[in-house]
């Protein structure tokens, strides 16, 4: 039988077959996950085969097989000597919350997710919520962000998830896929996930990202299906993705504007800080590229940290 993980507690794992039925699963062995080393070999989100079988009155399923990933998103473990945890797979997209205050989302966290979901190959929709709370000049600062991120390649979508204003608009993208929501603390997650389905609950508990980083942490993902043909992964306490082990030059090459104009720089290897004949710096001086995305770049270049708490 075929299907899809939709939780995981570490040696259990709950799996919707195919067929819409669900069965508790187990591993048989040890398992080699493709490309990865990672503590978990089978994580929500997965496809997988499996066999059943009976002992005495009780009817397991046996995994034989993962299907190949087409992403993941991981979690390091610093006290486990930087073991990766695999926290979920297969995600269709991921929607990035965004407020300017209470709390206010920085640039520099937009672009470094933004970074992230493109190394881990996952789609990001931006949904700016709060707009009922905002004065003119805010009003327009998100007219600002959502014209810079639509022109860079990123759909946007202005909403006020305590009202339910745009939530259909969300809903409609959503249909037929795998979603996942994210967002500083406060941004309205739970609420929007909320009006989406009424009565669904988040696991609410926020860990910050640093503190995340420095435990093994025992919370799992969970996969929910909701009433409109969606399907959302749960993760307590994921505010970003974290950080990729990402070559110097490669990161550039996750800013789309820049890469659109990187075969114009006169060095194929320019990492556009002093190099001459920079066509991203040209760019930036004629206010092509905005000044906020270029900062943020140079930043994540050296290895500049985000200070969580200054983000919030
Ligand atoms: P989470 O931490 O991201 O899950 O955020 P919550 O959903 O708990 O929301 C944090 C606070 O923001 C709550 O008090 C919500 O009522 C409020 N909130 C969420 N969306 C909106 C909105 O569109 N407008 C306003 N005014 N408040 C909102
Ligand atoms: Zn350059």
């Amino acid at each position: 039988m075929n299907g899809t993980v939709y939780k995981s507690t570490g040696s259990w794992y709950t799996v919707k077959s195919n067929e819409g039925n669900f069965y508790e699963c187990r591993i048989k062995g040890k398992f080699r996950t493709q490309g990865i080393k990672s503590t978990n070999p089978v994580a929500v989100g997965d496809h997988v085969s499996f066999e059943l079988e009976t002992i005495g009155d009780e009817t397991i399923g046996i995994i034989s097989k993962i299907g190949d990933r087409k992403n993941y998103i991981v979690r390091k473990s610093v006290k486990l000597s930087k073991q990766t945890h695999i926290i979920a797979s297969n995600l269709d997209q991921v929607f990035l919350l965004v407020t300017l205050n209470n709390p206010p989302t920085f640039t520099s966290f937009i672009d470094r997710f933004l970074v992230t979901a493109d190394a881990y190959e996952i789609p990001v929709v931006l949904l700016f919520n709060k707009m009922d709370v905002y004065q003119e000049e805010e009003r327009f600062e998100v007219d600002y962000l959502m014209d810079l991120y639509t022109k860079i390649g990123y759909k946007c979508i202005k909403i006020e998830a305590k009202q339910g204003k745009n939530v259909d608009l969300v809903k409609e993208i959503m249909k037929g896929k795998t979603s996942m929501f994210a967002g500083h603390s406060g941004v309205g997650k739970s609420t929007l996930v909320n009006a989406l389905e009424p009565g669904m609950q988040l696991k609410t508990a926020e860990i910050s990202e640093q503190h995340m980083q420095g435990q093994h942490t025992t919370t799992f993902a969970e996969m929910y299906d909701l009433s409109f043909d969606a399907r959302i992964i749960d993760t307590p306490g994921i505010k970003g993705f974290g950080i990729v082990d990402m070559d110097k030059h490669e990161i550039g090459d996750y800013f789309p504007e820049f890469f659109a104009l990187k075969s114009e720089c006169k060095f194929n290897n320019c990492l556009h800080l002093d190099e001459p004949k920079c066509a991203v710096k040209k760019a930036l001086e004629n206010n092509e590229i905005a000044a906020s995305r270029y900062r943020s770049y140079v930043q994540m270049l050296t290895g500049e940290e985000d200070n969580p708490y200054r983000e919030r």
